[in-house]
């Protein structure tokens, strides 16, 4: 097993990347701590590791509020003795989200305070934990639209995940002689309930897929895939790095007929 005796963290737990990797680090021995603001699902993803046979606790927290930070922090090391992955996964995509004429100051507002901020505050309570443990694993997740402009506009999503990047290499940089290695995952576009529910009719669809040379979307559990090696110490020489994992986007010129 491949996480075994680990304690990870994940913040957006109850959806998408954050429900698969849930799956796929307990899978591999992790006990794993789901953060959300949605407790339903949340509950569902424990659950779903549970009946799998693995160990999962489920914790409400509001990632853009550093006193949820703070306290999800605690209930890790308090639940289970240590922790030893962060994987700081949370983020929007507003609805209303759209280019610099018609994005309003509030849009812009609420994806900085979740995308970015909320990386901020799990690094700001979780390296203190990290250190404690020892070091660690952080995985941030940012996107492929931190390299390059999107097709159909989102301009403060894009923006944060620019940010999310940037951060990343400094924690990288400032944190690499305590044993904590931290890198951003960037996932190409996904089939999962935050970019179809912005991609919201067919069209929007193929005028993203022309961009992605593999013709798809990806999987969340791929990304989960993504996210256990940088997790795991197969990646033990591994930090600051833009882990793109975008179906060939960012290679790409000219995609293929
Ligand atoms: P998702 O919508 O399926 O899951 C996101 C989860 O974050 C949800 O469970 C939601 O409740 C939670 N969340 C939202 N605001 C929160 C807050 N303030 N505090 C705590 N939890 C909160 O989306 P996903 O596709 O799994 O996205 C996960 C990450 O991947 C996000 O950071 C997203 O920006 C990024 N990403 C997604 C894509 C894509 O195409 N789907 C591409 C690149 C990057």
């Amino acid at each position: 097993m491949r996480l075994l005796n680990k304690v990870s963290l994940i913040t957006g737990g109850s959806s998408g990347i954050g429900r698969e990797t849930a799956l796929r680090f307990a899978q591999e021995g992790a006990r794993v701590v789901v953060v959300d603001v949605n407790d339903a699902a949340g509950q569902e993803t424990v659950s779903l590791v549970q009946q799998a046979g693995g160990e999962a606790v489920y914790f409400h927290a509001d990632v853009s509020k550093p006193a949820d930070c703070e306290k999800m922090i605690a209930f890790a090391e308090s639940t289970y003795g240590q922790l030893n992955i962060l994987f700081n996964n949370a983020g929007i995509m507003h609805g209303d989200d759209d280019d610099a004429i018609a994005t309003t100051e509030e849009v812009w507002d609420l994806t900085m305070a979740i995308n970015v901020k909320g990386v901020f505050f799990g690094c700001k309570y979780g390296i203190p934990a990290l250190r404690r443990a020892g070091g660690g694993s952080i995985i941030n997740t940012a996107s492929f639209v931190a390299l390059l402009g999107a097709a159909t506009p989102q301009l403060a999503y894009t923006a944060s995940k620019g940010a999310v990047l940037a951060m990343t290499r400094e924690l990288a940089v400032i944190h690499a002689r305590e044993n904590i290695r931290v890198n951003a995952l960037c996932p190409g576009p996904l089939r999962t309930e935050l970019l179809m529910k912005f991609l919201n009719t067919e069209a929007k669809k193929q005028r993203r897929l022309v961009h992605v040379p593999m013709g798809r979307f990806g999987e969340a559990r791929e990304m989960a895939d993504a996210a256990l090696y940088l997790a795991s110490d197969e990646s033990s020489f591994v930090t600051g790095t833009e882990f793109m994992v975008d179906g060939g986007i960012t290679a790409a010129y000219v995609t293929p007929e």
